[in-house]
């Protein structure tokens, strides 16, 4: 059994990660960079290393200082939480190279499923729909408008190494797609060093729609429902429920039993997240994520799982214990994700948090790293919390959340809890009838209205 972790992250994430060690008698190491030194993550860990300046490429992308962090604590597995260095596969393996568990896939899976072409290739020939589009990556922008013509327009040109919404651009005719072949190629080759795109067809009204899964070494692959995340700004999800209020039992256990058995016949292990965007009754998988969500909470309410603790585990060598039959979902849950930002114009809002008041009460969960006197660094993220609710239905929840929003006080800087309120609020909101598209256009009409 794993006996010491050392958390590669910073934030609500890494205190997350703490709660699950420490409840299951781990010792954990904490490390940071000198902006964090004051950070609770820091505070609370067992040992704390600091690994560098502010700039995450020097602290919490710098694999060395983080492996020597490691050694000299005596820590034998690392939890990499979900960004900086989650999905380099390199990483994951170096660590296993030193003797220390990786807490997530195999490298191998995580680099299959990083480049989101070969992710869908292999998707595919393991019976898993996609969303329709080029077979692979586009050699020139003839190949670009050939399949544009096929599919039919509009068409979404998207980087292969994409992530956090990067490196993605729509064409709605033949007019745009070599502009569109150029900026994304361009955006792709300035984020991620490579400038490999592929073309999908831009779907209009697709719900987000995504499975949580987990599997063990010994090739028991279970899935714990679904999370509704269609609700985005500039496809950075804010709001997330589980279960989505599109989605029939039928439809959950269809596509449940097609993601199973794809993992299983992968032998995937440890967490990881099928995404879907969901159309006219069509699941089309888009890509997966190999590490646990930001918003893995609602999943953790509605299952009454702990998935940091099933992935610790997992990597210890455990076997899952129990099978689908035995996942049983109950009730309803919301995440607001609530970033430093300003509700309007979503302008960072870096700052010291000068009164903190957290929500409580039945069925309310906050996960969060703040406190009073708390200095936000600007180096970051913004998100500075995350606000979970659970209740027996979907209405109560909602209604559990707009009570603990109402009770949510951080003041010093902007959040965007203004946003979640009025989102809260709405009619459609509140018959679960939207699509990814829907809080673009929320939050335009808001400004245009003022
Ligand atoms: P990233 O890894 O950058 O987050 P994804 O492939 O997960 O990229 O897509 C992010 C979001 O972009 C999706 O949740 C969806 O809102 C939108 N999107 C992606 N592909 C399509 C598509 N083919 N049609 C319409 N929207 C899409």
């Amino acid at each position: 059994m794993i006996s010491k972790v050392l958390i590669a992250n910073r934030g609500e994430i890494a205190l997350r990660i703490q709660r699950a060690c420490r409840e299951m008698g781990i010792k954990t190491v904490a490390v940071h960079s000198t902006a964090d030194a004051d950070a609770m993550h820091v505070r609370l860990a067992d040992e704390a290393v600091c690994i560098g300046p502010p700039s995450a490429r020097d602290s919490y992308l710098n694999v060395a200082a983080i492996l020597s962090a490691a050694t000299i604590t005596g820590a034998d597995a690392i939890h990499p939480g979900y960004g900086f260095l989650s999905e380099n596969a390199e990483f994951a393996e170096t660590v296993e190279e030193h003797g220390l568990a990786f807490i997530g896939p195999t490298a191998e899976h995580i680099r299959t499923m990083g480049d989101k072409i070969t992710a869908k290739t292999t998707m595919r020939a393991l019976g898993v729909p996609l969303v329709p589009g080029s077979d692979g990556a586009l050699p020139d922008l003839q190949a670009a408008r050939e399949v544009a013509e096929q599919v039919g327009y509009p068409v979404l040109i998207k980087a292969a190494a994409g992530g956090g919404g990067r490196g993605m651009k729509v064409a709605q005719t033949a007019d745009d797609i070599e502009e569109a072949w150029s900026v994304a190629r361009a955006e792709a080759r300035a984020a991620f060093g490579n400038d490999e795109v592929y073309l999908e067809k831009y779907m209009n009204r697709p719900r987000h729609i995504e499975l949580q899964i987990l599997g063990d070494a010994h090739g028991n692959v279970v899935h714990f429902g679904e999370r509704d995340c269609s609700l985005q700004r500039r496809h950075q999800k804010l709001l997330e429920e589980a279960g989505s209020p599109a989605l029939t039992d039928a439809e959950r256990e269809e596509i449940g039993r097609t993601a199973t058995e794809a993992l299983s016949r992968m032998g995937y292990r440890n967490a990881g997240t099928l995404e879907f965007l969901y159309q006219d009754g069509q699941f089309c998988f888009i890509e997966m994520n190999t590490r646990l969500q930001v918003e893995h909470p609602v999943t953790e309410m509605v299952c009454n799982v702990d998935l940091v603790r099933e992935q610790i585990r997992i990597a210890s060598g455990e076997p899952l214990g129990y099978t689908q039959a035995d996942v049983r979902m109950s009730g309803h849950a919301i995440e607001c994700r609530i970033n430093a930002e300003d509700p309007e114009t979503f302008m960072p809002s870096p700052g010291t948090i000068k009164v903190l008041h957290a929500p409580g009460g039945l069925g309310v969960r906050m996960d969060s790293a703040i406190y009073a006197g708390y200095r936000i660094p600007p180096y970051y993220d913004s998100m500075i919390a995350k606000l979970i609710v659970h209740a027996p239905t979907r209405a109560e929840a909602i209604a559990r959340m707009q009570r603990a929003l109402d009770e949510c006080v951080v003041d010093g800087v902007k959040t965007v809890i203004p946003l979640h309120q009025k989102i809260l609020a709405d009619p459609s909101f509140q018959k679960g009838d939207y699509t990814i598209h829907w809080l673009e256009n929320f939050v335009a009409a808001q400004r245009a209205g003022k």
